[in-house]
């Protein structure tokens, strides 16, 4: 039965569209939302966006990476661990990195989870508790002081980041996870001195 409709006019057809697409972008004749397809990709705005898009990726599995490790480091994944790989990651970037230098004192319960935080900030910084540089100190809330040289930075974690935290029902990775994302200013009070 002739269908009365040639070859040609195929590309005029949507759902036959993604059949020959170079041919249907690269003909005079194809649908102008193609055009607009075409200019669209070719574009800078959408080049941007898209190398954007790629270098956040990037940022996050860099960032994924060292949580993993830190959590095998660690012996398991938790928001305390997740806190204090951020905290120590922040410590670094304002002062450099100088794992002999560096000192660390956190101030929170002397017991886990709330320790937990400090193999987050050992892992991140290199301040350990085999070069004498790390100590936890008693006290309320969870806060951690970094000195290095004549330079100081000061984070708290905010009251409502703490108290999710420990009353959490989420599981561990899921919190974890969640505060990983999060921006430092959504974490902590931050005081450099
Ligand atoms: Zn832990």
């Amino acid at each position: 039965m002739g269908s009365g409709i040639g070859i040609g006019d195929l590309r005029y057809i949507p759902q036959l569209a993604h059949r020959s697409p170079n041919r249907i972008l690269h003909s005079y004749s194809c649908p102008p939302i193609l055009h607009r397809i075409r200019d669209h990709i070719s574009s800078k705005n959408f080049r941007d966006q898209r190398s954007r898009r790629r270098s956040e990726l990037e940022k996050l599995s860099v960032l994924d990476r060292i949580i993993r490790d830190a959590a095998r480091f660690h012996g398991h994944m938790g928001p305390f661990l997740v806190l204090g790989v951020k905290a120590g990651l922040r410590a670094v970037e304002t002062l450099g990195f100088n794992p002999f230098e560096m000192k660390a004192k956190i101030i929170t319960k002397k017991s886990t989870p709330y320790t937990c935080f400090a193999d987050g900030v050992q892992f991140t910084t290199g301040c350990t508790l085999g070069k004498g540089n790390i100590e936890i100190v008693d006290g309320v809330g969870l806060e951690a002081v970094f000195s290095l040289q004549n330079r100081s930075v000061e984070l708290t974690v905010k009251e409502e980041i703490l108290r999710e935290a420990e009353n959490s029902k989420e599981p561990l990775e899921k919190i974890s996870l969640k505060f990983m994302r999060m921006s430092l200013m959504e974490l902590f009070e931050e005081k450099l001195i």
